[in-house]
Order: structure tokens, then C-alpha cells, then sequence
């Protein structure tokens, strides 16, 4: 399982199937080589994206 590093989301896939060291976040917009394989690293970013989500919407 792969996530995320900017919110965590597990939505994400390859930006290009031909260049499969680029990844995009479907949920955030996030693109970039670096991703988490991680689920429990991947659940805190989460909980403080939508944290930081919640303030930035208020
Ligand atoms: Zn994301």
C-alpha cells in the first residue's frame, strides 16, 4: 500500500503509466517521486492534514 506524504490519502497512482517514478494524489494534488509505504506514518499526516484543513476552512 503506498500513500501520500503531503495528506496521507492512499488515492493516489502514477501520473504517466510510461513514467512510473512520478506519483499524483487524486485527494490533494500532491505529484512528486517521494511516497509512503508506511500506513501508520501515513495515518498521522493525515489526521494533521485534516487538522490543518479544518483551521485553514474556519
Ligand atoms: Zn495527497
Amino acid at each position: 500500500m503506498k500513500f501520500c506524504p503531503r495528506c496521507g490519502s492512499g488515492n493516489i497512482g502514477w501520473v504517466l503509466p510510461q513514467d512510473r517514478s512520478k506519483w499524483e494524489c487524486k485527494d490533494c494534488g500532491y505529484v512528486g517521486a517521494f511516497i509512503i509505504e508506511d500506513g501508520e506514518i501515513a495515518d498521522e499526516i493525515r489526521e494533521e492534514y485534516i487538522k490543518n484543513k479544518g483551521k485553514i476552512e474556519d
